[in-house]
């Protein structure tokens, strides 16, 4: 097995993908979700047992990219939902990123703390 990929995130994420695949095929009962189970099934097992050990690290860390965007943007969504009372949540017009401030101060100056980049918002 030293010469074979065999389990990474993206082998684990397209097992649970047949699984769910498996599973809405014995509610609905249609056939587009038994195939798709087995080709996630073949798909996984061709990664697990390729030789090019290189090309599957390359697409796992591909995966894993989206996989931390994706979680990135719900961890976002959650502390949005928490805070809603208290703070407002801006996107800064210079690199995007997002910026936390207090509610409830008026109209005020805020400083990106990555690019320092100063815009005027009301809160
Ligand atoms: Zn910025």
């Amino acid at each position: 097995m030293s010469s074979r990929r065999g389990f990474d995130s993206l082998g684990v994420a397209i097992l649970i993908l047949a699984a769910i695949c498996s599973m809405l095929f014995r509610f609905t009962w249609l056939w587009e979700f038994w195939v798709a189970m087995v080709l996630l099934g073949v798909w996984f097992f061709w990664r697990f047992f390729s030789h090019r050990i290189d090309r599957r690290a390359k697409e796992n860390e591909w995966f894993l990219a989206r996989f931390r965007a994706v979680s990135k943007w719900f961890r976002l969504q959650k502390n949005r939902l928490r805070d809603r009372k208290t703070h407002r949540y801006y996107r800064c017009p210079g690199c995007h990123n997002v910026v936390r401030v207090p509610k409830g101060r008026g109209t005020i100056r805020i400083t990106c703390p990555i690019c320092k980049e100063v815009f005027v918002r009301k809160t």
